[in-house]
């Protein structure tokens, strides 16, 4: 099991990043309210997570390494419906065949926390008491260090940190609500408070796509049949070096299709007879029974059962939305 684990941590884990995703992933997962990230030469040598979500008790630390065993799915239809982000119940696992990880955590009602420990080899799990906050610290060490390989495929410090930095920043624009800080070898790297997109996303927003963005954009808001987008869109007369900003969420998941971007880029050329990339933060909301965002764990694919509704959704909803725009101001 130790190398089919190996071979599946392959497919999830390629980079550092994918480390920090899988976990964060699992934070918010566990209705974490304030996600701290830690790591050192660029993940390599430590990605520490440690969140104050609802812990794992400590009958389930030792599952909780093992593979699929996930807590999220308790019957077949759950599978059909995910709402929650992982359910695969292979990350830790994965990670704990290719790194030294420890898993530390305490529930609301324990009177102590529990330490875990797994580095690869077979030999059974051993939970120890522990300090710990409500909440779980994941510390996973050395990535790599066994399937060398793996290892030379990693590029500078620099690199693997770039894409952590850019994927932190695209998890905290899925969940305003959330905290999160990011240190690179002890030194602060991004530090967002919880904020909301009701209040304007004026913080979270600002910081991670410029006050020059929120700013001019226009506010979409839109519901119709059981679908609703909302969010912001950058009015063509903002210039800016346009493709690093198109984040598109569907349930709180940043994804990349076609589908959606071709709607979009209609919507936005139809009304603004501009052939300017559209710039925009859109969320959105759907039945998880009619998209499934798990055709590919590590990539940001979605299928839609219904892509022509969603499609033609998602045109009218931008389509009336910039149509009737005054800047600053919500419309829909
Ligand atoms: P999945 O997220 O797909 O269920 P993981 O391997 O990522 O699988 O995690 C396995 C299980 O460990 C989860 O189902 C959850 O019960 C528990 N778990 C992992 N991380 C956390 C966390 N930060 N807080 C609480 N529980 C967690
Ligand atoms: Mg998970």
């Amino acid at each position: 099991p130790q190398l089919i684990n190996q071979i599946a941590a392959g497919e999830v884990i390629e980079r550092p990043a994918s480390v920090v995703k899988e976990l964060v992933e699992n934070a918010f997962d566990a209705g974490a309210r304030q996600v701290e990230v830690d790591v050192e030469e660029g993940g390599v040598r430590l990605i520490r997570i440690r969140d104050d979500g609802c812990g794992i008790d400590r009958e389930d630390l030792g599952l909780a390494l093992s593979r699929h065993a996930t807590s999220k799915i308790a019957s077949l239809e759950d599978l059909e419906r995910v709402a929650t982000l992982g359910f695969r119940g292979e990350a830790l696992s994965s990670i704990s065949a290719i790194a030294r990880l420890t898993l530390t955590s305490r529930t609301a009602d324990a009177p102590c926390g529990w330490r875990v420990s797994a580095d690869g080899s077979e030999s059974g799990f051993e939970i120890q008491p522990a300090q710990h906050a409500r909440g779980t610290t994941v510390e996973v060490r050395d990535l790599f260090y066994n399937t060398p390989a793996r290892r030379k495929f990693l590029r500078a410090e620099k690199t693997e940190f770039g894409h952590i930095q850019m994927l932190v920043q695209r998890m905290a624009l899925a969940r305003f609500d959330v905290g999160l800080r990011l240190r690179h070898n002890q030194r602060e790297v991004l530090r967002l408070r919880p904020d909301t997109e009701e209040a304007g996303g004026a913080e979270r927003i600002g910081a991670l796509c410029g006050s020059d963005f929120l700013e001019q954009a226009l506010r979409v808001d839109f519901e119709a049949s059981g679908l609703r987008l909302h969010g912001w869109v950058g009015l063509p007369t903002f210039s800016r070096s346009q493709a690093d900003l198109q984040f598109f969420y569907v349930n709180r998941r940043l994804v990349r299709d076609k589908l959606v971007g071709h709607a979009v880029r209609q919507a936005y050329q139809d009304v603004m007879y501009h052939q300017r990339q559209p710039v925009y933060v859109l969320y959105l909301e759907i039945d998880p029974g009619l998209v499934d965002v798990n055709a590919h764990p590590a990539k940001l694919e979605v299928r839609f059962r219904e892509g022509r509704m969603v499609h033609d959704f998602l045109f009218s909803a931008l389509h009336r939305s910039i149509a009737g725009h005054r800047p600053g101001q919500a419309v829909g």
